[in-house]
């Protein structure tokens, strides 16, 4: 083995990563890390990677980790000329509106999102015509279409601050796509679906199928169980639970809080980070796989760095103008 697999691995389990690989895999994994950082410099490239990725992209290549909101942000001040979005299509898309000069890549073709393909630009042009002069308030897990058509983006970090600063200005808003979590934010702000918020019917396909009552069978069997979901799941569960956010908020109530365990009810990839930056711990499994978010690999990094030409990720300028207005509001009404 020569020294610099020696001392990639040493940094990997350092940052806890042996822990979650199996005996030899830990090998394998530096192997990877150790080209694709190598590829990454020689390309001065910046890897953006979710908090859905696993920890060997998160961790072990990543530059720029976090929730959408954090992301976005981050992809609007880096320096590097190649962004390679390791999450799903309309993050890079948001990334590639932020930076028209850079060139952005996403490392699968299968990286969608059931949020995003379940709403269009024209669907939003019909919604407005039904209900003129009403703000369109649009999460950040939609195409750049949907962005252009819109007047404010939010993520779940944000959502509930910006859409109270838009009842401030009317009395009524349109959000698009996320029923569920359009009905979970008109409950926090008191407001009624159909009455004061016009819903979409768009579902994440990870969060809508949890179970509340799986949380009674947790509670009894954890004592001083303490239960986090993410906003995209149903209103029952979310009724049943003690805290209610975006990832990042999610992390923080972790970190901030001393609860006999965690169920962190979400995508599998944040409660293995959780883990993993939480040691002492304990942390109960009740998540579901993204099929958009683990169509990643370490190898489809590779592969993408190793290709001379892989395709871009591009938006039409025309586009890409009107979308940014909207992801500018977001930041302007976020700050
Ligand atoms: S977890 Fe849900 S919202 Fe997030 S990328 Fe996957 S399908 Fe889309």
């Amino acid at each position: 083995m020569d020294g610099a697999l020696e001392e990639e691995i040493k940094r990997l389990t350092a940052l806890g990563l042996h822990r979650r690989c199996a005996e030899g895999a830990l090998e394998q994994v530096a192997a990877r890390t150790l080209e694709i950082n190598r590829l990454k410099k020689a390309r001065k490239a910046v890897i953006c990677a979710h908090v859905y990725q696993t920890p060997d992209i998160i961790l072990g290549v990543g530059d720029l980790v976090g929730d959408s909101y954090k992301l976005a942000d981050d992809c609007r001040k880096t320096q590097a000329e190649v962004i390679i979005f390791c999450g799903v299509h309309f993050m890079a898309e948001t990334a590639k509106i932020l930076n028209p000069s850079k060139k952005v890549y996403v490392p699968s073709k299968n990286a969608g999102c059931s949020l995003s393909e379940a709403i269009t630009g024209e669907d939003v042009r019909k919604l407005k015509a039904e209900h003129p002069g009403l703000p369109v308030v649009t999460y950040i897990n939609t195409s750049a279409e949907v962005k252009a058509e819109s007047d404010c983006i939010v993520t779940s970090a944000n959502a509930e601050k910006i859409l109270r600063k838009m009842y401030e200005g009317h009395e009524k808003v349109i959000f698009v796509p996320d029923r569920f979590m359009g009905a979970n934010l008109a409950k926090a702000l008191g407001k009624t679906p159909g009455k004061d918020i016009i819903l979409w019917k768009g579902t994440c396909i990870v969060h809508e199928h949890f179970n509340p009552e799986l949380i009674k069978v947790y509670r009894q069997r954890y004592p001083g169980l303490s239960v986090l979901a993410h906003a995209e799941c149903p209103s029952e569960l979310i009724a049943a639970v003690d805290f209610m956010g975006g990832t990042g908020d999610m992390m923080r109530y972790v970190e901030s809080t001393n609860a006999a365990a965690y169920l962190l009810v979400t995508e599998c990839g944040f409660g293995e980070l959780a883990k993993l930056k939480f040691p002492q711990k304990n942390f109960i499994a009740m998540c579901r796989l993204c099929p958009y978010m683990k169509s990643i690999t370490l190898d489809s990094v590779l592969a993408l760095l190793k290709d001379p030409h892989p395709e871009e990720v591009t938006v039409p300028a025309a586009i890409a103008a009107r979308a940014k207005r909207s992801i500018d509001k977001m930041f302007e009404l976020a700050a």
